[in-house]
């Protein structure tokens, strides 16, 4: 019931297929975008997918407030604390680090939008069943929603896609890889899901994934380790101009931390002419933008 208020809100009914030609070696190629970042300005793209279910089982939970944890810049604290706002659900955000002298935009926003903050120092961040038993009344999120719910709610996100089963590559960017265990428990058998993880060397994210999807499930996931930049929220002049480009020519708005990783790899893929005649592409916009707002602070 409440969820309906907070579906009511968002514009569910403004998440476009986008569709450009992209051209190969040989010839032109049609790539489609899931727009999921024009939901909603911050509870934007998958965080809010993974949250429904979890903000249900708030209501459900009879407690009087939700709590979660992030990084300064964290896409899910955003979500949540605008999620939080537009319910009017009391929240609590942990967050990773000493309290900055200057905070963040993104800690900015949520504080505005009513979250309280606590600020961990990382050792203590880390220990997050310690920190949960101590707060034993309150509703935990788990960090970036990864779960069984957040997954659940993540599979969601087929039901914008019109003719599913006519996409034989699907490909997205992965964090905790929550939403990729979703598109995965959502998938028609044989489709390709490419997912392009944003962060060096993460050798446990496929046994994170495997812990929300079935065998055969995970069967149909392919990891592309290839396209950090760097590491988690690094980025070269490469990938910004990649970025500028995608906008100049396409008018799609990409964020460095996840979707210009993933987007680039399957750029890259199509460039590379992977991609036979009778493949078709899906990219799942998967939100984020609010997180580029650090980059006008660094005079980007
Ligand atoms: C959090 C996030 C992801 C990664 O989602 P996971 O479910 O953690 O893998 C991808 N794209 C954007 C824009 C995000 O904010």
């Amino acid at each position: 019931m409440y969820i309906n208020q907070l579906k009511n809100t968002l514009r569910f009914d403004n998440v476009p297929l986008q569709t450009i030609s992209v051209k190969e070696k040989s010839r032109n190629h049609d790539i489609s975008i899931l727009r999921l970042d024009m939901l909603h300005p911050q509870v934007s793209g998958n965080k809010w997918f993974k949250l429904q279910y979890y903000l249900d089982g708030f209501f459900r939970s009879g407690k009087g407030v939700l709590a979660t944890f992030g990084g300064a810049y964290s896409n899910h604290i955003a979500a949540t604390a605008a999620a939080c706002q537009l319910l009017e659900i009391p929240c609590v955000g942990w967050i990773r680090g000493e309290e900055p002298a200057q905070y963040s935009p993104t800690l900015e926003r949520a504080v505005h939008q009513g979250m309280q903050l606590r600020f961990v120092e990382r050792t203590a961040y880390r220990n997050k069943e310690k920190i949960m038993s101590e707060n034993p009344d309150y509703y935990w999120i788990p960090e970036g929603g990864y779960g069984h719910l957040g997954m659940l709610g993540a599979a969601d996100i087929w039901n914008y896609v019109s003719q599913k089963e006519t996409y034989s590559h699907v490909f997205l960017a992965v964090g905790s890889g929550t939403t990729t265990a979703g598109i995965l428990h959502g998938a028609t058998i044989g489709q390709h899901i490419m997912g392009v993880s944003v962060m060096k060397n993460n050798l446990s994210l496929e046994k994170e994934i495997a812990a929300l999807a079935s065998p055969s499930e995970m069967s149909q996931l392919q990891l592309l380790h290839g396209f950090h930049f760097g590491g988690y929220a690094q980025k070269n002049d490469e990938l910004l101009a990649f970025m500028h480009d995608m906008w100049q020519q396409y008018r799609i708005p990409l964020d460095f931390v996840y979707t210009a990783k993933a987007f680039y790899a399957l750029m890259q893929e199509a460039r590379e002419g992977n991609f036979s005649e009778k493949n078709k592409v899906l990219f799942i916009h998967t939100g984020g933008l609010q997180g580029n707002q650090s980059l006008s602070r660094e005079g980007k």
